[in-house]
């Protein structure tokens, strides 16, 4: 089969359902495995290579919940007032023991003092010169955060794999540790196709367009943490389009194209890469972006991408993007899917998954709904500027009728 047979055969024949497609995509990663030292904020956002244990408990000792009186909670069933023998701060523990009978002043982080178990919130004491009457009596052990609670020394804090997020570089600092072992970032060649494209900040020729495909592209590989190597525009022509999968290949664990992979004259960029690599599928059931083309070329992965700008969002929101995360080390990923009500009908065709281009919002009610933006051509990339959403219709559906429930794929979830 040439590869003009199989773009007809792409463009008209059967297409690979999405769920295929990416089940197919996800079974060709392999996660980067090398990985580098950092200091944990710029570990923000990295992979953790290996296990972070630690070597403290996490609070490193009983202390107070509250603002209030450290106490033996075996005193506690004596109505008598206990006697106030000094003060215990955040940082200033209180040098000696309660006794019986005795009672410490105590603050929200300080050390509880030995021989106390329990602290009664300032509000439910009268205290008056070094007698305190408790005048509501707290469970024993109240108000006390226990040595170890949150991290116990010895214990797995963070297991390899886990993402850090702001909370996570946190619990690293409250143990202690002021660098991380991270996977390196996965690095992704990209380039656009294209005999048409014109480069911002020049003034365009009759016939040429702005590139903005590899903006966007920079955009979506950024905001994913990958290392982008930008490998800017080539041009329709086959000599050309060699070099460039061959720069992109020398480097990069990802090579993402534009442009190039209908059956136009043009169109070279399928035919080129079938000669350098393997084509695993060219075709995708998925509107925008049914000519998309995945392969491998040596050991990178490779994502042909159609030209069409809002096409090259959705097919790299819904393919690249998952690669993209296997590839950085990370796990499964949940799909992030919210149900709403679709404000209008909406006529779609069977066969192939459908991403419109949304607004959802909340109704008086508090219930999601959702809404199409206007013009739906996958060459409308104000869609995506105006939309917050992808209105996600199924491979099955011919029509959503408005008022009933459609699946939608928040923009928020997919960075
Ligand atoms: P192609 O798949 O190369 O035939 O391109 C499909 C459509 O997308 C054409 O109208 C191209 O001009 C347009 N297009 C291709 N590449 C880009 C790009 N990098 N930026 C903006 N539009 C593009
Ligand atoms: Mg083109």
């Amino acid at each position: 089969m040439t590869t003009k047979d199989k773009a007809g055969c792409g463009h008209d024949g059967p297409a690979l359902p999405l769920g295929e497609a990416l089940d197919r995509v996800l079974a060709a990663v392999v996660p980067v495995s090398e990985s580098e030292r950092l200091p944990i904020r710029q570990a923000l956002g990295r992979v953790l290579a290996s296990d972070v244990c630690s070597t403290i408990d996490v609070p490193g000792q009983n202390n107070s919940a509250m603002d209030g009186y450290a106490l033996r909670s075996a005193d506690l069933p004596d109505a008598a007032p206990l006697k106030l023998i000094g003060a215990a701060f955040a940082g200033q523990p209180f040098a000696s023991r309660v006794g019986e009978g005795e009672c410490v002043r105590i603050m929200t982080g300080a050390p509880v003092p030995e021989g106390a178990d329990t602290v009664v919130m300032q509000e439910r004491v009268s205290a008056e010169n070094d007698r305190v009457q408790i005048n509501a009596l707290p469970a024993p052990g109240a108000n006390v955060r226990l040595a170890g609670e949150d991290i116990k020394a010895g214990n797995v804090a963070l297991s390899a794999g886990a993402q850090l997020q702001p909370a996570h570089i946190g619990l690293i600092a409250s143990i202690g540790v002021a660098e991380v072992d991270v996977l390196r970032r996965p690095r992704v060649a990209f380039f656009s196709t294209g005999d048409e494209l014109c480069e911002v900040g020049t003034p365009t020729q009759p016939g040429q367009i702005y590139d903005s495909n590899r903006y966007t592209l920079f955009g979506m590989l950024q905001r994913l943490g990958t290392e982008v190597v930008d490998l800017g525009v080539v041009r329709d022509r086959p000599d050309e389009l060699e070099a460039g999968f061959r720069r992109a290949a020398e480097s990069a664990d990802l090579i993402v194209t534009s442009g190039g992979v209908s059956v136009g004259e043009a169109d070279y960029v399928m035919e080129i890469f079938e000669r350098l690599g393997q084509i695993e599928f060219w075709s995708i059931a998925i509107k925008p972006g049914r000519p998309t083309v995945f392969g491998k070329l040596g050991d990178a992965l490779y994502f042909g991408l159609p030209g069409n700008p809002v096409s090259v969002m959705a097919t790299f929101y819904q393919l690249a993007r998952p690669a993209i995360l296997k590839l950085s080390g990370l796990g499964a990923q949940v799909p992030v899917l919210i149900s709403a009500t679709s404000a209008a009908t909406i006529n779609t065709k069977a066969g192939r998954t459908e991403f419109l281009r949304g607004v959802l919002s909340l109704d008086q009610q508090g219930q999601y709904v959702v809404s199409k933006t206007g013009h739906q051509g996958s060459g409308i990339l104000s869609s995506m500027t105006r939309a917050n959403c992808f209105i996600v219709i199924p491979e099955d559906a011919e029509v959503i009728e408005a008022g009933s429930q459609v699946d939608v794929q928040p923009f928020e979830a997919l960075v």
